[in-house]
C-alpha cells in the first residue's frame, strides 16, 4: 500500500521544496494554483468531480462502500488528478505510475473483504475481551495476520484521506485562489516590495496558521551544490494547508506572486528588481512572425513610453509632425521634407549627446523653417 497518499509530505529546505520527489521553488506552487484552470468549463469540470468524490465520504464512514462505489470512486480521483496535472505538486501525483498504483488500490476487490473480517474482528473483541488479532489468529489460520491488519487498517486510512483530500479539493483550490490572488495584486501596487510593507497585508487577508498533521527532521536530496541537506518534513492533510503554508514560507524568502503586465498570466517574483513582466511568450509577433517573450514586449512599451515623455524626444517629434504634414499639403518638395527631416534627426541627437546644448540651442535649432531656407532646392517649394 502506497502510504504518499495519505497526505502531501512536503520537504522543505531554505528557499526550496521537495514534494514526491519533485523540487521547487518555495512559493512556485501558488502560482500554479492562480494559474490554473482554463476558463469555466474546466473549472466546473473539476467541481463536479470534487463534489462526486467527496460523496463517496459517508459510505466509507459507514463502513458500506460496496467494490463498484469504490471502483468508481478510484476513477473519479484518476480523472480529477488527470485535471491537475499541470498543478504543482500535483503534478508529482499524476505520474503514470502513481495512477496506475491508485487504480490498483482501489480495485482490489480483496481490501473490501478484509476490511469486513477486520470488523467483524473488532466487534468480537469488544464482547470478548480477546484482541481483534487473537481472534482473526484463531479463527482463520490461514492469512498472514501481521499483514492483514496493516491492509485492513491503512487501506481504509488511505480511502478515507484520499476522499477528503481530492473531494474538498474544489472548494481548497477556489478559496485559497481567490485569497492569494488578491493579495497578489495588493502586493503588485505596493510602493516597496518589502517585508515591512507586505506582512501587514499578507496578516491581514491569508490565515495565519497552516495545519499540520506532523513534522519531522530529514535527510533530502536536493539539485544545486549542497545535495544532501537537513530538511524539515512537514504532512498535510488537505491541500490548503500546505498552499497557505507555502505561501508564507515563500514570502520569507522574498517570492511572492505577481501578475505579468502583458500577458496577465502570474510568475514568480524571486527578487526585489521592478520588474513587471514574466519570461512567458506574449503570444504577440515581432519580426519574422517569432513570438516575442513578455519581457520583450515590456521593453519596446517602455521605450515608446519613455519617448512620450522625453522633453527632447517631444520637441523633435512636433517638428518632424509638422513638416511631414506640410509635404502632404503641397506645400513642400518632396526633396526639402528629406533634407528637413535629415536636419531635425541630427539635431536631436546632437540633444540627446550634450544637455548643455540640449537645455540651450536645441529649442530654437529645432525649427522647420530653418530647415527648409536651408535646404538646396529653395526653401518652401511650389507652394
Ligand atoms: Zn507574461
Amino acid at each position: 500500500m502506497e502510504k504518499a497518499y495519505d497526505y502531501i509530505v512536503a520537504d522543505y529546505a531554505g528557499n526550496k521544496v521537495k514534494v514526491n520527489g519533485e523540487e521547487y521553488k518555495v512559493g512556485a506552487c501558488c502560482v500554479d494554483l492562480l494559474n490554473s484552470f482554463n476558463g469555466p468549463e474546466e473549472e466546473k469540470e473539476f467541481e463536479e468531480l470534487s463534489r462526486r468524490i467527496y460523496g463517496y465520504s459517508t459510505e466509507l464512514e459507514a463502513d458500506a462502500i460496496p467494490q463498484e462505489s469504490l471502483d468508481a470512486l478510484g476513477a473519479d480521483i484518476i480523472s480529477l488528478l488527470r485535471q491537475v496535472k499541470t498543478v504543482h505538486p500535483f503534478t508529482a501525483f499524476a505520474t503514470d505510475v502513481q495512477l496506475a498504483a491508485i487504480n490498483g488500490a482501489f480495485s482490489a476487490g480483496s481490501v473490501i473483504g478484509f476490511r469486513r473480517l477486520y470488523n467483524e474482528c473488532c466487534v468480537i473483541s469488544a464482547s470478548t475481551g480477546m484482541t481483534p488479532y487473537d481472534i482473526l489468529r484463531e479463527n482463520r489460520p490461514d492469512l498472514d495476520a501481521n499483514l492483514f491488519f496493516n491492509m485492513a487498517a491503512n487501506s481504509h486510512r488511505l480511502y478515507e484521506n484520499l476522499t477528503v483530500l481530492y473531494g474538498e479539493l474544489y472548494q481548497d483550490f477556489m478559496y485559497s485562489k481567490r485569497k492569494i490572488g488578491a493579495l497578489a495584486d495588493r502586493f503588485g501596487a505596493l510602493p516597496k516590495a518589502d517585508a515591512e510593507h507586505m506582512m501587514p497585508i499578507a496578516f491581514e487577508t491569508l490565515p495565519k496558521v497552516a495545519t499540520q498533521t506532523k513534522t519531522q527532521f530529514v535527510k533530502a536530496e536536493f539539485s544545486g551544490r549542497n545535495k544532501s541537506q537537513l530538511a524539515n518534513r512537514l504532512y498535510f492533510s488537505r491541500y490548503i494547508d500546505f498552499i497557505f503554508y507555502d505561501f508564507y514560507h515563500g514570502l520569507g524568502f522574498g517570492h511572492y506572486p505577481r501578475k505579468c503586465e502583458i500577458c496577465g498570466k502570474y510568475y514568480l517574483k524571486t527578487d526585489s528588481r521592478p520588474q513587471r513582466y514574466c519570461s512567458g511568450l506574449s503570444g504577440i509577433e515581432g519580426r519574422n512572425h517569432r513570438v516575442l517573450t513578455c519581457r520583450a514586449v515590456g521593453k519596446r512599451r517602455g521605450e515608446k513610453e519613455r519617448a512620450a515623455n522625453d522633453p527632447i524626444l517631444i520637441v523633435y517629434k512636433r517638428v518632424y509632425d509638422s513638416i511631414r504634414k506640410d509635404k502632404s499639403r503641397g506645400k513642400i518638395s518632396a526633396e526639402t521634407e528629406a533634407f528637413a527631416k535629415q536636419a531635425a534627426e541630427d539635431c536631436r541627437d546632437k540633444a540627446i549627446q550634450s544637455t548643455a546644448y540640449a537645455n540651450g540651442a536645441y529649442v530654437t535649432d529645432m525649427n522647420k523653417k530653418r530647415f527648409y531656407a536651408a535646404a538646396p532646392s529653395s526653401g518652401f517649394g511650389s507652394a
